[in-house]
């Protein structure tokens, strides 16, 4: 089948194309408006999703070489997400499904996250983990441990219990006065800092589950404290203050993902979102490949943060097991996995 994926949880448009598992298109537009404010604004997000909406599908169409009427299903993502931004890929993918007759296909934006692992290019083929396998999910919103048994199986074995990984690296960045999202800088000053420059301490949290917002208040304590002895005490040591919080973070997450796969005896270990364009969280997944002898599974950079070929992709696991939804379909903002 030919399935065109929509994206709108939160601040990108993205519309795609398959045709069985290869991607032939994948077309992502991101939003600006939210940079001044240092976060996403939801207002905002939905109105500049209604302008991108058709454009971005129009290209998606182009860039593949497939028309309208080539399309066999449309798959979109229902949840989780802003209710506002969901509703206008939510909308569309109905609006489109009923004009062109086709079935229509609602997406889980984690467990597209998760399956984004199994895209392929048209001119490589890659290797896709085998089940069942853990999936370390780490974007801007979610922080799990993700035990995916089947394509649509999946069970979350641990979680945060406050902010995700990747709200953690924007806070912080924020606290440093980089600009939102300050994840992505955070890595790029780490390259030429110490990491361990600076300590700081992990919580104890029970069995396979994360948190991140003491880590955020300590941080930000650090900071204050050195501040009043030195003034530009964050300019003076950004390489190195970023190296170590990305240190921090990232064996936090590798902590219990070490201790989930030695529980389960599972080597078959994945990474998934946003977070996992981490340069530190990769080397520590290859640093888990050489100890430990794990199988490990990185995708592809622009599979990675929010995109539709995700959700095309989790639509052709859906359709070859006809599971449709109808037009009474309504956004879920908080759809589990
Ligand atoms: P969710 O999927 O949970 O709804 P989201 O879609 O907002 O959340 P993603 O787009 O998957 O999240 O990921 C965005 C997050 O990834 C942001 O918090 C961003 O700072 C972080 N991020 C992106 N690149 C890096 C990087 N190189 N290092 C650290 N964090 C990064
Ligand atoms: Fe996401």
């Amino acid at each position: 089948p030919i399935i065109l994926g929509i994206e709108s949880s939160c601040d990108d448009t993205s519309a795609a194309i398959i045709k069985g598992d290869t991607i032939l298109s994948n077309v992502i537009a991101g939003q600006k408006v939210h940079e001044e404010y240092g976060g996403v604004v939801p207002e905002l997000a939905s109105r500049a999703h209604q302008q991108n909406i058709i454009p971005v599908v129009h290209k998606a169409m182009k860039d593949a070489k497939v028309t309208p009427e080539e399309i066999s299903a449309v798959a979109f993502t229902r949840g989780p997400g802003l209710m506002g931004s969901l509703l206008v890929g939510t909308s569309f993918a109905k609006g489109f499904a009923l004009a062109r007759k086709i079935p229509l296909i609602e997406v889980n934006h984690l467990q597209a996250h998760v399956l984004a692992h199994f895209i392929q290019e048209s001119d490589s083929k890659h290797e896709v983990p085998e089940f069942p396998f853990l999936c370390l999910l780490v974007s801007g919103g979610n922080s799990q441990i993700v035990l995916v048994k089947d394509h649509l199986e999946m069970e979350i074995i641990g979680q945060t219990i406050d902010d995700a990984a990747g709200e953690a690296f924007d806070k912080c960045a924020k606290v440093m006065g980089l600009p939102y999202p300050g994840g992505p800088l955070i890595d790029q000053f780490s390259k030429d800092g110490n990491p361990d420059a600076f300590q700081f301490s992990k919580p104890r949290i029970a069995d396979f589950d994360y948190s991140f917002s003491g880590l955020k208040t300590s941080f930000l304590y650090f900071l204050r404290d050195h501040i009043k002895k030195e003034p530009d005490f964050i300019e003076n040591n950004k390489n190195d203050l970023c190296a170590s919080l990305q240190k921090t973070i990232v064996d936090i997450l590798m902590d219990k993902l070490i201790a989930a796969s030695k529980k389960t005896g599972i080597k078959e270990i994945a990474l998934a979102g946003g977070v996992s364009a981490n340069s530190g969280l990769r080397q520590a997944f290859v640093d888990g490949r050489e100890k430990y002898g794990w199988n490990i599974y990185i995708p592809e950079f622009s599979y990675t943060t929010d995109n539709a070929a995700m959700i095309a992709i989790t639509g052709l696991f859906k359709f070859r097991k006809q599971e449709f939804v109808g037009q009474e379909v309504a956004p879920y903002a908080r759809m589990g996995i």
